[in-house]
């Protein structure tokens, strides 16, 4: 995955396009990623205990990698990246944009 938690993505289809948040979680497998204050869904929930209120929960959908980009802070957008293999041979991102280094955070 290109995206790691923590990373702030631009959203770029659907309804939340063009907003932006930190990834809380990535699910490889799906290649989904789940991005703070983006893709709400509500839930309705019933009481289901006494004393528990119910009503309608709004909580983060996760989103599909492919719809979301990396955002460079220098060329503050959501920028395509590139991974470049460093000396250690750790994975390192930059913008294909500018080539700036994009840190995991
Ligand atoms: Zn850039």
């Amino acid at each position: 995955m290109h995206i790691a938690k923590n990373d702030i993505v631009e959203i770029i289809a659907g309804n939340d396009r063009g907003k932006r948040g930190k990834v809380l979680k990535v699910m490889p497998k799906a290649r989904r990623v789940v991005v703070e204050g983006a893709n709400f869904i509500h839930r309705h929930t019933k009481p289901r205990r006494q004393g528990d209120q119910g009503g309608i929960i709004e909580r983060e959908a996760p989103v599909h990698a492919s719809n979301v980009m990396l955002v460079c802070t220098k060329c503050n957008k959501g920028v395509r990246i590139r991974t470049k293999i460093l000396a250690d041979k750790s994975k390192a991102r930059s913008c294909t944009q500018c080539g700036e280094m994009i840190e995991r955070r």
